[in-house]
């Protein structure tokens, strides 16, 4: 009975193997199904030559030979079958997937395992040999399946051995496989007492098992081509995203830039002078939403930096209050601004983001209040030298209701739509202004009460670069009387335009460089009132020439993007000569976060956002000129 101890184990470990396998979520993959037939043969493997161990031992040769013979015939045949799963998946991990000739390859091999199994079964035969109580066989059947065998494991080397320039890290287990196969027949021709057939199947598989076909570890390669898919689509869509808003930034420089010049006639009939103030709110609507989609795109592909820089947060918080001001339109809204006096004179921190952060909560304040209230109260915490800005937007609007509060600063998610309808957004706000109060190490909280009004409060600690005792800064409380007042102080030198009053810097000489021609003609007209005169061409070769044929300029405006020499080249090439020295500053619809540093860098005097207002130009011209 000791024949029968390898197959039994065999049935153990291979049953198992099954277990482990089957049980756990796979890939459906041909791989994988190739392997599972491999498992379920190495099964029936092993239970067929205890089966045969059994009988031989059992029962008299001439009462089992018949049995004997077909189960024989059935096993060896198994094992073609397995070496044959084995030269197919080396053929698929090494063929070209695209060329799909799998299908094919199946059709041949299967052809020929059928054409093996008639012939054995029909014209081959086998005997029963015994030596010593252990019982094997030999005969016609088994040397031709035999020989079968070896032209597969030949086959299978001649294929990996073309291919072994493609090898994967599947490559290696499976020739090792094969190499083991092909010693396991020989030592069995050798000598046909071995019975290690059925427990090398088993061993095989698990070793393919551990190496190649874990459920787990091919779930993981596969999770991590899909990441990589993923994220070469999405630096794809960040792309894209950074070009459009530039391609959306240009013609919008002209929209805004026109409109804004047009509703500065005093003479103009009214109903012009509304729709061109309409055109600016829209535009201007437009630009934040490409700003927002900019920025999400930023921080999602983690490349926005917080840049830190010295400033005055009194500045800040009143430039926000006067630009919120206006926003409230002709609203009953009472809007409160309490800046409590030990915030520090001078801060270092993002600037520039801190002031988007409120300008967010602001801005949604208004936008989802009819009527009443809104207090913007900033306190802080200073601890040595950091200081804590709690930044306070309290409203009596529409109010959030409780179970919608988690969902807030989730992108592109609007609440109360149907309650929103007439306040425009993209749901960007708050996901934006949550990221960047994270980035900046502080945090962002809400309470709200649906119906009756939110408070939102953003801690952000900045460091403290100055703290001036001297600079206190008032409480000032301004209803809405006062508001109209001072937005119309705010407003007047955007709407009035007199043409007669021109500023003076004394007959100067711009030039304008810009490929497009809608744009150069929007800086002409923001630079129209003041006494300069404006020349422009329409590239930088152009503006090269100029520059050496001895035109003198105080000043150059130049555009970034141009087909042939960018502004940056030409900037370089105009640097070359030690003489030229006008200021040259950057107009360009580039306007993501940083982009000013970089043009600073790369030698610009400054840098100017496209679209851009008419007293945003005056006030480089107040620099320079
Ligand atoms: P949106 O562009 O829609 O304003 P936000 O991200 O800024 O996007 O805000 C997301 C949603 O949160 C808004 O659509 C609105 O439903 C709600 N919300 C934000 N601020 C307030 C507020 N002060 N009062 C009431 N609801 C608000």
């Amino acid at each position: 009975m000791s024949g029968l101890l390898l197959p039994v184990c065999s049935i153990f470990f291979s049953f198992l193997l099954c277990l482990a396998y089957f049980t756990k979520k796979r890939l459906n993959l041909v791989e994988n199904k190739l392997y599972s037939v491999m498992l379920i043969i190495s099964v029936i493997d092993s239970i067929l030559v205890t089966i045969l161990q059994y009988l031989a031992n059992s029962y008299a040769v001439e009462d089992v030979i018949d049995a004997i013979s077909i189960i024989n015939k059935v096993d060896f045949l198994l094992l073609i079958v397995f070496l044959n799963c084995i030269l197919l998946y080396m053929l698929f991990i090494t063929s070209d997937k695209r060329k799909n000739k799998f299908k094919l390859y199946l059709t041949i091999f299967g052809i020929i395992d059928l054409a093996v199994f008639l012939i054995t079964l029909f014209c081959c035969d086998v005997d029963l040999i015994a030596n010593n109580g252990n019982y094997s066989v030999e005969g016609s059947a088994i040397a031709f399946i035999l020989g079968v065998g070896a032209f597969y494991i030949i086959l299978t080397i001649i294929i990996s051995l073309i291919n072994i320039k493609k090898a994967d890290r599947r490559f290696l287990p499976i020739v090792g496989i094969i190499l083991m196969g092909a010693i396991l027949m020989i030592l069995f021709t050798l000598d046909p007492y071995l019975i290690i057939i059925s427990i090398s199947l088993t061993f095989f598989d698990y070793i393919m098992y551990f190496t190649i076909e874990n459920p787990d570890v091919r779930m993981l390669e596969e999770m991590e081509l899909a990441k990589e898919q993923a994220e070469r689509a999405n630096h794809a869509k960040s792309d894209f995203l950074s070009s459009m808003s530039h391609e959306i930034r240009t013609p919008l420089n002209a929209i805004v830039g026109l409109s804004e010049d047009i509703s500065r006639f005093d003479d103009l009939p009214g109903q012009v002078k509304e729709d061109s103030k309409d055109i600016m709110d829209a535009s201007q609507t437009l630009l934040e939403i490409v700003g927002n989609i900019l920025d999400i795109n930023k921080i999602e592909s983690e490349k926005l930096e917080i840049i830190n820089v010295k400033y005055n947060p009194k500045e800040i918080f009143d430039s926000l209050y006067k630009i919120n001001m206006t926003r409230i339109g002709e609203k009953p809204i009472s809007f409160k601004i309490n800046i409590a006096p030990d915030v520090p004179y001078e801060l270092f921190g993002d600037k520039v983001r801190v002031k988007q952060i409120i300008n967010n909560l602001l801005s949604n304040s208004i936008k989802y209040t009819e009527s009443g209230e809104i207090n913007f109260n900033v306190r802080c915490i200073n601890n040595g030298m950091v200081c804590t800005l709690i930044i306070s937007v309290q409203d009596t609007g529409i109010g959030i209701k409780k179970e919608k509060i988690d969902k807030l600063f989730h992108k592109f998610e609007r609440l109360d739509v149907e309650r929103n309808t007439t306040a425009e957004g993209t749901g960007l706000g708050l996901a934006i202004t949550k990221k960047l109060v994270d980035m900046m190490g502080g945090k962002i909280n809400v309470q709200s009460t649906y119906g009756k009004g939110s408070i939102f409060v953003a801690q952000i600690p900045q460091r403290i670069s100055r703290m001036n005792e001297g600079a206190k800064f008032e409480t000032i409380v301004i209803n809405r009387a006062h508001r109209n007042e001072e937005a119309k102080q705010i407003l007047a030198p955007m709407l009035s335009k007199n043409k007669e009053v021109k500023e003076t810097y004394g007959n100067k000489k711009i030039l304008i460089v810009d490929d497009n021609a809608l744009n150069i003609k929007v800086a002409k007209r923001a630079l129209a009132d003041f006494d300069l005169i404006l020349e422009d061409c329409t590239s930088g070769q152009k503006c090269i020439d100029l520059i050496k044929g001895g035109a003198k300029y105080d000043l150059i405006l130049m555009d970034i993007m141009m087909p042939g020499i960018s502004g940056e080249q030409c900037l370089l090439e105009l640097k070359k000569d030690p003489n030229f020295k006008t200021p040259v500053i950057a107009l360009t619809a580039d306007a993501v976060q940083g982009a000013k540093e970089k043009y600073m860098k790369s030698g610009f005097n400054d840098y100017i956002a496209k679209p851009f207002s008419r007293n945003q130009i005056k006030d480089k011209l107040d620099n320079f000129i």
